[in-house]
């Protein structure tokens, strides 16, 4: 599934990236440790002592679980927020690192850059609370300018169709592209409609692979 912008590959988190996990991490946990205090005192209050014996003292098993519940929804907050949000920001890969992939998928990127020298982005592993590309079996290939023109329509075709004859070889299970998605058993069906033209792939296309394991 296709949610994201196709991003360059978050291994490569740059300073910037960096400082910018840091200083949300930091917001997060400025939220979150009241909630999750107002929670810890709850939980403590219900299973273990009196209110009055809670308020007196502040006891380490209230601060225990308010810090990890604070980190906890800090960690969670950050990976699902933060990460799509900083892609934009460091888009700067030109073809795929190989890194995160499982086979298929390296096997397909360097076959698209080898037989399509006009591709300069394929990005491949990343965050992906939907599973394909954290796993590392799936990669989008980005196509060059503007989408809408023919030859950059009958660019993805024939790499779709290359994709799709090699299927086989390269472990390919399925192709996402313009709307449409393409099984290695030949047959196709349009997709709903989604909000963008990337979550609708006129952008890039979408190869799913079977994986199987890292190299
Ligand atoms: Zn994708």
């Amino acid at each position: 599934m296709e949610y994201y912008e196709p991003p360059p590959n978050p291994l490569t988190l740059g300073l910037d990236g960096v400082a910018l996990v840091t200083l949300w991490s930091l917001l997060t946990l400025l939220i979150a440790a009241p909630i999750a205090d107002i929670a810890a005192r709850a939980i403590l209050t219900r299973c273990f002592m009196p209110r009055s014996e809670l308020r007196r003292r502040v006891s380490p098993a209230r601060i225990t679980i308010a810090a990890v519940a604070a980190l906890a929804l800090a960690a969670v907050a950050g990976w699902f927020l933060l990460a799509p949000a900083l892609n934009p920001a460091l888009a700067a890969a030109d073809t795929t690192s190989d890194a995160g992939l499982q086979r298929d998928p390296i096997a397909v990127n360097h076959a698209v850059a080898e037989h399509f020298p006009q591709i300069q982005d394929i990005a491949g592993f990343r965050p992906d609370p939907f599973g394909e590309h954290e796993q590392g079996r799936a990669l989008d290939v980005l196509i060059p300018g503007d989408p809408t023109i023919p030859q950059s329509i009958a660019l993805g075709d024939d790499i779709r169709d290359f994709l799709l004859q090699r299927a086989n070889e390269l472990g390919v299970q399925h192709v996402i592209w313009r709307q449409h998605l393409y099984r290695a058993d030949g047959t196709a069906e349009p997709m709903q409609p989604r909000d963008s033209d990337v979550a609708n792939h006129f952008t890039h296309l979408h190869v799913t692979t079977a994986g199987p394991g890292y190299p």
